[in-house]
């Protein structure tokens, strides 16, 4: 495990660290400006503390535990995936989107990952380690920086990069809150969205939570066979069980679940399939987005034909379920998760 950094330091947490040094709590909101809202990069750059002290913070408290190592991005430069280093060594993928009216980065939460989905390539080296708090708090400001840097803000923050975020419940839910609170980052609850494979006990812990964010459930098949191959967590979170943790989510939260469908050519994507689909989310308060698979180097599968996801479209939609079509962004550079941390740093 990394050392505490900064970045995983809530706003009191800091003015209790640094109390514990002899400052006062001023100091803590001078430096939570100048991170989070000037967007620097170092101490050596918060002018508004004394030389000495940014000396002392810099031996005692890292400022960021990740480092950025390589980055590709798609020829339009609207979709760019960073690797980062952290402190251990071990790398880490962030990708940025740029949108017309948003700006959205996709965070990783672990290290690898222990669900092993047989198209991803973070789940084949297995789970390495969770992420903390400021490792995922990291990401999200070296995003804001990239925002900042062609006069945008960033708007959307999506757990849905490396990792399954729900099985790092407590630092995820500690980046979240930093990221959310005022003092520090400030972004809207509701500018955020979790992603999961299906953790059932983990959606009902989400639910209880005080916090409106979104909550994405990568679904990908309405029948147990099929989607257990696909997502193996579904052997230990069977479908019945999911969809009856969503159900209550509604319940508690008055807020839809999206799914995710990641279609993938003659895998997936026939009538047979939409129509499980349809009739296992029947009824529940949700909103499904349909994504042509991204292919990866490492299988044969393809994403699906023009033909085959619209016919999919058309089963959910008649079925009375809310349903889009979405571009899976960045295929021209590989941004499925975990694929740039998989190949030899070219940069
Ligand atoms: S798709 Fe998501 S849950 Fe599945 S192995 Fe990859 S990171 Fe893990």
């Amino acid at each position: 495990m990394a050392d505490a950094t900064l970045l995983d330091l809530s706003p009191d947490a800091l003015e209790a660290r640094l109390a514990a040094l002899g400052h006062p709590a001023y100091r803590a909101r001078q430096i939570a400006v100048a991170v989070f809202r000037q967007l620097v990069s170092s101490y050596d750059e918060i002018t508004t503390l004394p030389a000495e002290l940014r000396h002392e913070l810099a031996a005692r408290l890292p400022f960021t535990p990740c480092e950025p190592m390589d980055s590709v991005q798609t020829a339009d430069g609207a979709t760019r995936k960073t690797l980062y280093r952290l402190q251990d060594g071990e790398t880490i993928e962030t990708v940025v989107m740029e949108y017309p009216d948003r700006f959205t980065v996709c965070v990783s939460s672990q290290v690898g990952c222990a669900v092993a989905c047989p198209f991803c390539a973070s789940g084949r080296g297995g789970w390495v380690r969770d992420l903390t708090p400021g490792e995922i708090v990291s990401q999200v400001l070296h995003a804001a920086r990239a925002a900042a840097a062609v006069g945008r803000r960033l708007t959307n923050v999506v757990y849905m990069g490396m990792g399954e975020p729900l099985a790092n419940y407590e630092s995820v839910l500690a980046s979240l809150r930093i990221e959310n609170d005022p003092r520090a980052l400030g972004l809207g609850a509701r500018s955020f969205t979790l992603s999961t494979a299906g953790d059932a006990p983990g959606i009902l812990r989400l639910a209880a939570e005080p916090l409106q964010v979104n909550l994405a459930v990568s679904l990908h098949a309405g029948d147990d066979a099929l989607r257990s191959a696909l997502i193996p967590l579904n052997r230990r979170y069977p479908l019945d069980e999911l969809l009856r943790a969503c159900h209550s989510y509604v319940e508690i939260t008055h807020r839809r679940v999206t799914f995710e469908i990641a279609l993938i050519d003659g895998m997936n994507d026939d009538r047979r399939c939409a129509a499980a689909v349809a009739a296992r989310l029947r009824g529940l308060l949700c909103h499904v987005n349909l994504i042509p698979w991204n292919p990866i180097p490492q299988l044969e599968w393809r994403r699906s034909r023009a033909a085959a996801v619209e016919a999919y479209e058309k089963t959910l939609s008649d079925a009375g379920i809310p349903t889009t079509v979405r571009d899976s962004r960045g295929v021209e550079i590989e941004a499925g998760c975990g694929q740039l941390r998989a190949r030899p740093a070219t940069r």
